[in-house]
């Protein structure tokens, strides 16, 4: 067996050692008899995987005891709809920046529920930089103001958290939690589909503030109700246990690499080199403004769209997979999330100075 290195942008990479360790417990958790995934989710056994992974969790990201940490199901698309279901508690709308794909797909959905006010979009120049603070127009009236930290198609990534004088904070993390540290009190809500530097497609994570809870739109769904799970340790019905199950794994190798203070150093190492190869080349380039320049999804272009096709091909040849850019954008995309091992950065980069001098 060869794992090769895989650039995908989700469902992603996973360390090997989890997997492995994952193999090693598969027809017999600790003795049980059973897979952890043929178990209730309400025996002992399970009910203590399920709260270890919590609290490694809020151990990783030093989560204040005033949040609660939801292991929910429907990816971050649903929280696109729930994050207004929930917080809008009275008022008639809410602050969205907009900054890509993902900014987009939130806004159309919270406009199901209320009024979006765009406090800035960068769509002008085509998506590739992120608005500074200065730039927002943010509303006191706001229920919340909504926000997408790290743009998973385009590459973009703040490089601050914006202040928004009191009014709740929401950040779609899906593309970045867990890749450097961050300060959670400055959020109101934090949302992460797994399936990129958590875990297995199947699980969401949601981080809530917990005076935010208990005042949902009229004819909310029972499952939409953050308070529902919340007052139920996420286990209103049944949750996604192998998912939870192999987040745990993941929070806990993520503490054996040093946590995310140590993941961080190596995540910017890794995109720095990234970056480093592409500006230092005429052949290849990205169109992202320095300062905002994602440290987990890194999208570049040929100088000869020709070549794509070749790039990927050959690319897939020497064991880089999965480097083709999104099916709206095109182009090449590297997603280097936190299981992406250094030396993938190095293979690549080495591989693309070689299709340069070949091919270029
Ligand atoms: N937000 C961001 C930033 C994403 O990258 C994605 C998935 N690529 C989503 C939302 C949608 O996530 P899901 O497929 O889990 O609904």
């Amino acid at each position: 067996m060869s794992r090769k290195f895989n650039f995908s942008a989700g469902p992603a990479a996973l360390p090997e050692e989890v997997l492995a360790q994952a193999r090693d417990e598969m027809l017999d958790w600790h003795g049980t008899g059973l897979s952890i995934m043929e178990m209730s989710h309400r025996s002992d056994e399970y009910v203590s995987v399920a709260q270890q992974a919590e609290q490694d969790l809020r151990d990783l990201m030093a989560i204040p005891n005033n949040y609660k940490v939801l292991f929910l199901q429907g990816g971050a698309t649903s929280q696109f709809s729930m994050v207004p279901l929930n917080l809008l508690r009275g008022k008639t709308s809410a602050d969205f920046i907009n900054t890509g794909v993902w900014s987009k797909k939130a806004i159309a959905e919270a406009k199901r529920y209320c009024n979006v006010n765009i406090a800035a979009s960068t769509e002008a120049n085509n998506f590739s930089s992120a608005p500074t603070q200065q730039e927002l127009t943010l509303s006191s009236e706001a229920a919340y103001v909504h926000y997408t930290p790290n743009e998973t198609i385009g590459g973009v990534e703040f490089d601050y958290v914006p202040e928004t004088n009191g009014v709740p904070l929401v950040a779609d993390m899906s593309s970045n939690i867990l890749s450097r540290p961050i300060d959670v009190s400055k959020f109101g809500l934090i949302y992460a589909g797994a399936q990129k530097n958590i875990g297995p497609a199947g699980l969401t994570v949601v981080i809530v503030r917990d005076d935010l809870l208990g005042e949902t739109l009229p004819g909310t769904p029972t499952m939409f109700d953050y308070a529902v799970h919340a007052a139920a340790d996420s286990m209103n019905n049944t949750p996604p246990t192998f998912g939870w199950y192999l987040a745990g794994l993941i929070f806990q190798w993520l503490k054996r690499q040093g946590g995310v203070e140590a993941i961080s150093a190596m995540n910017q190492r890794k995109a720095e080199k990234l970056y480093a190869a592409i500006d230092a080349s005429e052949f290849y380039a990205n169109p992202v403004a320095i300062a905002n320049r994602s440290w987990m999804n890194i999208p570049f272009t040929l100088a000869d769209a020709a070549l794509d096709k070749v790039f990927i091909q050959e690319a897939d040849q020497a064991g880089l997979l999965n480097l083709q850019g999104h099916r709206s954008v095109g182009g090449m995309r590297a997603s280097i999330y936190n299981a992406v091992p250094e030396a993938a950065v190095d293979a690549l980069t080495e591989f693309m100075a070689h299709f340069e001098k070949t091919r270029g």
